[in-house]
């Protein structure tokens, strides 16, 4: 099988997302599935629509043309903000996007009117974080934009936390986008259908808030594939942490220095780890590097493998005792910087354990000590 290759466990993606849906339902809350991480891929998007997910949301519309062209059966919403250059593109394959503009509201009525559809508009409310968002204070005015313009239709609010800044969701952040829905209803005598709180940052406070008021969405991508909680590192109870598995070949192994010798100048990529003198160590070099994954973001399966460097095209590890050969081929967990960037390469394969053959790849996947003696 082609290597390096992500190993893709969909039965444990379904688990995690069917967790998360449990979990969440009966505090009221719904699971939007984020599906910008697997480039829209319509087999990973049909495993969360099977595990009960009834809307899939996107930054790119791109990855939702590629959904809606492989039928996935789902509602789609674009979660960042259309580009004006793309707004018929938007208008024609979204039936929702996230917007914080007036502009872009209006150039997508003009082309929902053209298209002759209705296109839903979530208004993003910024609540700290920084990134992306209208200031509350102007949350009125662009809602009673989207209420007069044509071809559009409000749906409701959102925001997003813990991306940018890392500002974390609790009572307080939630309570005020609850409060700002409620005014909207208020002012303008609408109900807005969705109130969406953030994204898998938001988990912590939605298991354990007393009240979770209008909040009743949140858009989950990193915890239905890496079983994570971004605010904290920690993985999730309850969810699997390897659904997703990057593996990849040793192309040397040797016994060498643990520190380097000569005049040292610059280097193209900082080292992950400082060089300390331990005498001769076990060195392995894999054949996957920067230009596929971040490599600070790989946690190795098997114990006593320490990451120490990466360049373009070669993952520099320290092997200690474990028997490491030439063709010996190691698995590791990603983060989720290290997911997407894994996902992007045209150099790593995509590989699916359909749903069924889990017990067989479990084996597979889970056991890199068997890995190593394939
Ligand atoms: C990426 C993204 C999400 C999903 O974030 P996760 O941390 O992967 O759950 C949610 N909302 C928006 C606007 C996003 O861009």
């Amino acid at each position: 099988m082609t290597l390096p290759r992500l190993e893709i466990d969909l039965a444990k993606i379904q688990h995690n997302a069917r967790t998360l849906i449990r979990r969440l339902d009966h505090r009221g809350i719904a699971v939007t599935g984020v599906t910008k991480a697997f480039l829209g891929d319509a087999e990973m998007a049909h495993a969360l629509v099977g595990a009960g997910i009834d809307t899939l949301a996107d930054a790119r519309i791109e990855n939702i043309e590629a959904m809606q062209r492989a039928h996935v059966p789902a509602e789609f919403w674009l979660v960042r903000s259309p580009m004006l250059s793309q707004v018929d593109r938007v208008v024609a394959a979204a039936d929702i996007s996230f917007n914080s503009e007036a502009d872009i509201i209006a150039a997508l009525s003009a082309a929902a009117r053209r298209a002759d559809r209705c296109h839903g508009i979530v208004l993003m409310v910024e609540l700290g974080d920084l990134r992306e968002g209208i200031m509350p204070c102007d949350l009125e005015s662009l809602a009673a934009r989207v209420l007069e313009l044509p071809n559009l239709s409000l749906k409701g609010i959102g925001t997003n936390l813990g991306c940018r800044s890392g500002v974390t969701p609790d009572d307080h952040n939630m309570t005020e986008l609850s409060t700002l829905a409620e005014s909207i209803e208020a002012k303008f005598s609408v109900s807005l259908s969705i109130v969406s709180g953030g994204n898998s940052s938001n988990l912590s406070w939605g298991f354990n808030a007393a009240n979770v008021r209008r909040i009743n969405d949140l858009r989950l991508g990193e915890a239905i594939l890496l079983g994570n909680d971004p605010i904290n590192g920690k993985s999730l109870a309850g969810l699997y942490t390897d659904a997703i598995v990057l593996i990849a070949e040793v192309i040397e192994a040797k016994t060498k220095p643990s520190v380097p010798w000569g005049n040292l100048g610059q280097k193209p990529f900082a080292n992950l780890t400082t060089a300390v003198d331990s005498g001769d160590v076990l060195q392995a070099i894999l054949a996957v590097g920067q230009q596929d994954v971040d490599p600070a973001g790989l946690s190795p399966k098997l114990a006593g493998i320490e990451i120490v460097a990466a360049s373009s095209d070669h993952l520099i590890v320290n092997v200690g005792n474990a028997k490491i050969a030439v063709g010996s081929k190691l698995a590791f967990e990603p983060t989720y910087s290290a997911l997407l960037r894994a996902m992007t390469s045209p150099f790593v394969a995509k590989v699916m354990v359909p749903i069924g053959m889990h017990a067989t790849s479990h084996s597979q996947v889970d056991d890199a000590v068997e890995l190593l003696a394939s």
